[in-house]
């Protein structure tokens, strides 16, 4: 999403959440853009931090290596973990980074001299209060760790906490491995408590981090899991697939079409598969106008960030389809990255059953206040979502007397 449709997201959110234009001019302005040149084998890879908004805590956004990283879509993202720890309600403001470089061109030591270099050039901007980076498309665990020793040797003293997504053994929490997948299955949970819902079938596009976990825990609590996909295709089986084999598969093989005892399908017909439960884990902008009218799923759960585009969500909501959008779905992730601050602060770490109870308590207790803002509301539950998010970072704002 280019940050023109950030803009564009925030005036037709304006009448409904009664924003003022001094609100919104709050609320699209980016507080801090750094940019460096980060030097490896003499070459330059532009890199940036962009700090959003820290009404309510510390900027709190991971780090992307990727060819196409472009500052406007960092910005973009730092604009949505704004309104994501808010919702969330976690005491982080929103912030992102990144830097332009195909990581698989890189081996294991210029992946560090790079992660290193990062650090280095946003060292000032950085800190367990100040900024917190974390994990996010093409970085993982151990660039977090080489970048807290970068951190931590610079400024020449401990502080686990100035980063989150790191090993256990340099400060992580359990349960951040499946976090988002789990954070989601809660808000599900809740939905389909609300809702009274019946439907077990579900569909799950994606099949990583999030959706491959998802696909486990939804079994786990007696779903059946009729569809899985990742980028080589899909696999369905109308009685259900057997979700632990199907992981086995894709492991050995490197996909789930693999997967025997199942039908092949497309990406692209899993998403209008007759299912009651759809998961986009994978891609942003799948669900768009061309299809969403042969969504058959009464429940859409975004795991995936931004898979429905804001034409296909009028479209859905029209044919009384809930979307559980994706700031408040996927938002277990950015909670137990919290919660690996918290621990780090105190220097004391909990059990995976505590981190487990507390993810699910606040999943459950943004949901409630959500679906309480939005019950009997024209709007569908995503703007509710949004309204109660920019409410959240206003608030705070005012208190500060900013506004
Ligand atoms: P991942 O890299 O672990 O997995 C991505 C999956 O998508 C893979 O199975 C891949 O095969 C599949 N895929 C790629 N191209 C595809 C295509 N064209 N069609 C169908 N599937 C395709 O990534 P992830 O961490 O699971 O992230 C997935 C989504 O969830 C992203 O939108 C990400 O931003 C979002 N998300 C993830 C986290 C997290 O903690 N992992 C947190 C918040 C949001």
């Amino acid at each position: 999403m280019t940050f023109n449709h950030v803009v564009q997201f925030l005036q037709t959110l304006a009448p409904l959440a009664h924003l003022t234009p001094a609100e919104i001019s709050i609320l699209k302005t980016p507080h801090h853009l750094h940019q460096a040149e980060l030097h490896l084998n003499g070459k330059k890879y532009p890199a940036f931090r962009i700090q959003f908004n820290n009404a309510r805590g510390p900027y709190k956004g991971g780090i992307r290596f990727h060819p196409e990283v472009n500052e406007d879509e960092v910005k973009s993202l730092a604009f949505w973990m704004t309104l994501k720890t808010a919702v969330a309600d976690i005491p982080f403001g929103g912030g992102k980074g990144g830097v332009i470089v195909d990581p698989k061109t890189l081996n294991e030591k210029e992946l560090q001299v790079l992660s290193r270099a990062y650090v280095r050039a946003f060292a000032d901007h950085l800190g367990s209060n100040i900024d917190i980076p974390a994990p996010d498309v093409y970085t993982n665990g151990q660039i977090m760790a080489w970048m807290l020793d970068e951190y931590e040797q610079q400024v020449g003293y401990h502080d686990p906490g100035m980063i989150t997504g790191k090993p256990l053994e340099l400060g992580g929490s359990l349960v951040r491995d499946i976090a988002t997948a789990l954070g989601g299955v809660f808000v599900l949970e809740e939905a389909v408590k609300k809702l009274k819902f019946k439907g077990k079938r579900i569909a799950i596009q994606g099949f990583g981090n999030a959706g491959m976990n998802a696909a486990k825990l939804l079994a786990q609590r007696g779903f059946t899991i009729i569809a899985v996909s990742d980028s080589k295709g899909g696999v369905f089986d109308a009685k259900g697939l057997n979700v632990d084999e199907v992981v086995k598969i894709k492991d050995n093989t490197g996909s789930v079409q693999n997967y025997s005892s199942g039908k092949k399908m497309s990406n692209e017909e899993l998403l209008t598969l007759d299912c009651d439960i759809l998961v986009p884990s994978a891609l942003s902008e799948v669900i768009t106008e061309k299809n969403a009218d042969a969504v058959k799923a009464k429940i859409v759960l975004e795991l995936a960030n931004g898979p429905t585009t804001p034409e296909a969500d009028k479209i859905l909501h029209r044919n009384n389809i809930l979307v559980l959008p994706d700031i408040l779905a996927n938002a277990g992730g950015v909670t137990v990255s919290y919660f690996e601050w918290v621990q780090n602060q105190s220097g004391y770490y909990w059990k995976e059953e505590e981190v487990r109870a507390r993810l699910r308590e606040k999943m459950t207790e943004a949901f409630g206040k959500l679906w309480s803002a939005w019950e009997g509301k024209k709007y569908d539950f995503r703007t509710a979502t949004y309204i109660h998010a920019v409410k959240k970072v206003l608030a705070a704002e005012r208190l500060r007397g900013k506004v």
